[in-house]
C-alpha cells in the first residue's frame, strides 16, 4: 500500500491510474478503523480496480473541541488493518494541507438537512462535512464513492454536496455493521467501558422494538414510548424519530410509505447515533 500524505502527490498517483483505464473506489474516514470501515474498504475492492482510503480528523466537522481531543486515534493499527485488506492507497494528510493558511471556506446550501436531527443538535456540523468531503473529492477523483448507512444523515448531505459542486462519482451506501450484541460499530464505541457498550446495544433493541410495533396512523405513542425506553436505561436521548426515506420528520404514517427511525443518544460523556429501515 503507497501512504501518501502530500495533495499533489497524492492527485497525480490517482490520476495516472484513471487515466491508465483503472477504476477508482475510495473511503473517507476519521481513522479508529472497524470491521465497519473494512466492509466499505471490502466492498471497494470488490467493486473497483485501485481502492483509495483516507485518514483525516476533520476539525471543521467538530462543534465541540471535547469531542475532537478524545476522538480516538491509532493510525499505525489503521495502517496495518488496511495493509490486510490490500488497499491500494491511503492518503494521510495533516491539516495544513487540508486546509493551508490562505484557506476559505464554502458555504452548502443544505436547506432542511442542516436544520434537524444530527444537524440541530450539532451546528455547524455538516457544512464541516460537506467542506472536507468536497476538498477531499478534488484530490481523489474516484469514480466510487462508499458511505456508511450508520450515519444516514452524512449520506444524504454528501449526495447533495456532490450534486452541488458537480463531483462526478457515484455513492454507495453500505449497510450498517454491527457488534454480535447489534451496537453498531463506531469509533467512538472505543470510549466505552464493557459494560456501556453492553448497554449501548439498547439503542439497537429500541430500534428493532420500533420495526417490530410500528402501525399505520400516529406515531407520537411509539416515539414517545422508544424515548422512555432508551430514558429508562440512562441513556439521554437527544432524539427518537421516524421519518421517510429523504428525512422528513413523520407525525403519522400511511402504513405503505418507506420509513427510517433514527436515534441520537448520550451514553454517560459518548454521544452514540444509530438507524434503521423500517419497512
Ligand atoms: P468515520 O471514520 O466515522 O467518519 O466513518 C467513515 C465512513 O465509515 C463513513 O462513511 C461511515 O458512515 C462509515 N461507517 C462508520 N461506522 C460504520 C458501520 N458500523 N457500518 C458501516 N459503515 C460505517
Amino acid at each position: 500500500m503507497i501512504i501518501s500524505k502530500r495533495v499533489a502527490a497524492t492527485r497525480s498517483i490517482i490520476d495516472n491510474q484513471r487515466d491508465s483505464g483503472l477504476k477508482i473506489g475510495y473511503v473517507p474516514t476519521m481513522g479508529a478503523l472497524h470491521d465497519g470501515h473494512l466492509t466499505l474498504i471490502r466492498k471497494s475492492k470488490a467493486e473497483n480496480d485501485y481502492t483509495v482510503c483516507s485518514i483525516f480528523v476533520n476539525p471543521k466537522q467538530f462543534n465541540n473541541l471535547q469531542d475532537l481531543k478524545k476522538y480516538p486515534v491509532s493510525v499505525e493499527k489503521d495502517i496495518e488493518l488496511l495493509e490486510a485488506e490490500k488497499c491500494d492507497l491511503l492518503f494521510l494528510p495533516n491539516q495544513e494541507e487540508i486546509y493551508p493558511n490562505n484557506f476559505k471556506s464554502t458555504y452548502y446550501e443544505l436547506g432542511h438537512l442542516e436544520k434537524i436531527l444530527e444537524g440541530h443538535y450539532r451546528p455547524g456540523h455538516f457544512q464541516g462535512v460537506c467542506q472536507v468531503v468536497d476538498i477531499l473529492l478534488s484530490i481523489i477523483h474516484c469514480h466510487n464513492l462508499y458511505l456508511g448507512q450508520k450515519d444516514y444523515q452524512q449520506c444524504m448531505v454528501i449526495d447533495k454536496m456532490i450534486e452541488m459542486r458537480g463531483h462526478h462519482t457515484q455513492t454507495h451506501i453500505i449497510p450498517t455493521v454491527r457488534e454480535k450484541s447489534g451496537l453498531a460499530m463506531s469509533s467512538r464505541n472505543e470510549r466505552l467501558n464493557s459494560s456501556e457498550k453492553l448497554l449501548a446495544s439498547e439503542i439497537y433493541s429500541v430500534l428493532k422494538w420500533i420495526r417490530y410495533n410500528l402501525k399505520a396512523g400516529s406515531l407520537s405513542d411509539i416515539k414517545k414510548t422508544a424515548e422512555e425506553k432508551l430514558l429508562l436505561k440512562g441513556f439521554k436521548p437527544d432524539y427518537v424519530t421516524i421519518t421517510d426515506t429523504k428525512l422528513n420528520i413523520l407525525e403519522e404514517w400511511n402504513g405503505n410509505d418507506q420509513t427510517v427511525a433514527l436515534i441520537a443518544a448520550y451514553l454517560n460523556e459518548v454521544r452514540l447515533i444509530d438507524n434503521m429501515t423500517l419497512n
